[in-house]
């Protein structure tokens, strides 16, 4: 029984990629997620803790209405396995499409510990990632090494808040890049949030950077969605697809509202002279390790079985 679950759903994986691949972008609604990342290993248990999970953030280095926490991970497909790497400082620059008060600047998190590395929620999260950008060919950035094997991923727990002081912007950057090659944002929860709240706008790449969500050329906007259930998840490809948000309002705003949200940068290592060369370290953490084996397409046909779409061990993702 287990196995046709597990082949169900690694059929829906592949129609989420073919997605991916033809729209370069792909909204994937919580409940579908839920369902997905039990295959991958996601206990009922840890599903309900890593909805908590953003109650334990520290203060964001730059930004006053906003709790992070970063980690980073390498894809290394050549182990078919997802480690912890050592902690680095974060840079985005102008260059990149990033324009806002901190670009260029080096910015030190708070590390992301074992609450959420150690979650098999989050770890199936990181496995279902893989499985969707994994040879999905995209333009190009400079200064990123493709020879490499290795992907590295960021990823940022963040909870934005709006006050009655505050309004809490989950891209105060307006019209933006996150200067990867596929970006992955998982909804985890908000209280007294507005519902047409931080709606994710895409652009084509002739948006000018900066410019607000409500400001942009309609006929350069690709598309829109809204995290609204628990696991709601979107993926793009972020050098073809810029993307702005609208603020988090309060239902009741006397009180704060929050949005808990996960996103997973993942790139290549960067070539000298991009901003983040001194910061792209592929040395394993010593004091978080942690390692876990990925789900690879020779293995998915195998463990999709007799029978299955892609039997026989030799399906290929291209
Ligand atoms: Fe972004």
């Amino acid at each position: 029984m287990h196995d046709s679950t597990f082949s169900d759903v690694m059929s829906e994986v592949l129609e989420i990629r073919e997605q991916y691949v033809r729209d370069r972008s792909v909204f994937v609604e919580g409940a579908r997620m839920v369902r997905i990342l039990r295959a991958l290993g996601a206990t009922d248990e840890d599903l309900e803790k890593i909805r908590l999970v953003s109650d334990n953030l520290s203060p964001d280095p730059t930004l006053p209405f906003r709790e992070s926490k970063n980690g980073r991970f390498c894809f290394d497909f050549d182990r078919s396995a997802a480690y912890r790497l050592e902690s680095q400082p974060f840079a985005l620059s102008a260059e990149e499409d990033f324009v806002r008060h901190d670009s260029g600047q080096t910015r030190v998190f708070e590390e992301i510990g074992d609450d959420l590395q150690g979650n098999t929620a989050f770890q199936a999260l990181l496995a279902f990632k893989s499985l969707v950008f994994r040879e999905v060919p995209t333009a190009p950035r400079p200064k990123l090494d493709y020879g490499n094997p290795s992907w590295i991923c960021t990823v940022f727990n963040l909870r934005t808040i709006s006050t009655p002081d505050l309004v809490g912007e989950p891209a105060l950057e307006g019209v933006h890049s996150d200067g990867v090659d596929h970006t992955m944002t998982t909804f985890l929860g908000c209280t007294n949030m507005t519902d047409d709240s931080a709606v994710t706008f895409l652009h084509d790449m002739r948006e000018k950077n900066a410019t607000r969500w409500n400001e942009t050329d309609p006929e350069l906007v690709l598309g829109q969605c809204r995290h609204r259930h628990f696991l709601d998840t979107l993926i793009v490809v972020d050098h073809e697809r810029k993307h702005s948000l609208s603020p988090v309002s309060a239902v009741d705003e006397r009180q704060p509202a929050t949005r808990d949200m996960l996103i997973f940068f993942t790139r290549k290592p960067v070539l000298e002279g991009h901003i983040s060369h001194p910061y792209d370290s592929l040395k394993a953490h010593d004091r978080l390790p942690m390692v876990i084996g990925l789900p690879s397409p020779a293995a998915r046909g195998e463990l999709v079985g007799a029978g299955g779409p892609v039997a026989g061990g030799t399906a290929r993702w291209a």
